[in-house]
């Protein structure tokens, strides 16, 4: 074997050294396990978190010891103003951002009899103009660096629909609409737009979920069992990566199955 070949591979097998990484929602969850995924192929990651310092620390401290730079933006994805400061003040940090991550997203369930226009609208802000906004912020530096990979956390609820999260479907449809526009518009610039499609992770966001519920699910799972937030994070580590180079407008489910 050519000892070159892997010369400059990471541990992951991919190679995203000189990478730079803005990942939303990254405290905890999957977009935590996907900070750490990035790095571990030696990407310099950007730590979006709205709320709670010390996750987003205690993250930060995890990336210095994978050997990669760091910087913690604090922000609403859903304000335009906050998103584009949060950019600016990551590329201030690490250089210009190659790799987005939009994983940031919340769940108001609720029956649409008895769903509020807040809990509605809510859910729709986070999730799809959260990742509308933080795509337009970092396009303009990655159509004229002509690269870069752009990657939405969809869900098989947004193919499926499920009963009761109606708010929670139609934005994760709307995350597909968005992967695929934004890819005809942005390919042509040497940018790639895809998006990944999770059954059910274990995460805080499914924890309250009754026991029943998830042994429904799992029942319902080819694989008969939920993912770990490590399971999407390499998908999506893999979609970032020059392995993917000919992958755009392309929604992978990672659901075990559960959306066959
Ligand atoms: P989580 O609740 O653990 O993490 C979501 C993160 O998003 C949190 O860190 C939260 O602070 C952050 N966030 C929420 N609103 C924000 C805002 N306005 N601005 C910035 N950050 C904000 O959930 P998770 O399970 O890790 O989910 C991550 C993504 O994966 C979400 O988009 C979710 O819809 C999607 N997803 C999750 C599952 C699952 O089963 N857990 C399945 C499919 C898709």
């Amino acid at each position: 074997m050519n000892p070159e070949a892997n010369k400059n591979s990471s541990s992951s097998g991919h190679n995203l050294s000189g990478q730079v990484a803005l990942v939303t929602g990254a405290a905890r969850g999957i977009g935590r396990a996907t900070a750490l995924a990035l790095a571990k192929s030696g990407a310099d990651i950007a730590v979006n978190y709205q709320h709670s310092r010390d996750p987003a620390e205690a993250l930060a401290g995890e990336l210095s010891t994978a050997g990669v730079k760091s910087v913690l933006v604090q922000g609403d994805v859903s304000d335009s103003a906050q998103v584009n400061d949060m950019v600016a003040k990551a590329e201030e940090a690490l250089g210009g951002i190659s790799i987005l991550v939009n994983n940031a997203g919340i769940t108001r369930d609720g029956l649409v009899m008895r769903m509020s226009d807040e809990d509605f609208d809510a859910v729709i802000a986070t999730s799809l103009r959260g990742a509308f906004l933080c795509s337009r912020a970092v396009a303009r530096g990655m159509m004229k660096a002509r690269s870069g990979s752009i990657i939405n956390v969809s869900s098989v609820i947004g193919r499926r629909g499920n009963a009761g999260q109606a708010n929670y479907a139609a934005a994760k449809a709307g995350l597909v609409g968005l992967t695929k526009s934004l890819a005809r518009e942005l390919g042509p610039r040497g940018v790639r737009v895809n998006a990944v499609a999770p059954g059910y992770v274990v995460t805080d966001m499914t924890s309250e979920l009754p026991e029943k519920m998830k042994e429904q699910i799992m029942g319902n799972t080819p694989l008969g069992r939920l993912a770990s937030p490590e399971e999407i994070a390499s998908v999506i580590a893999f979609l970032a990566s020059p392995a993917a180079a000919y992958i755009t407008g392309a929604v992978i489910p990672v659901d075990g199955g559960l959306g066959i």
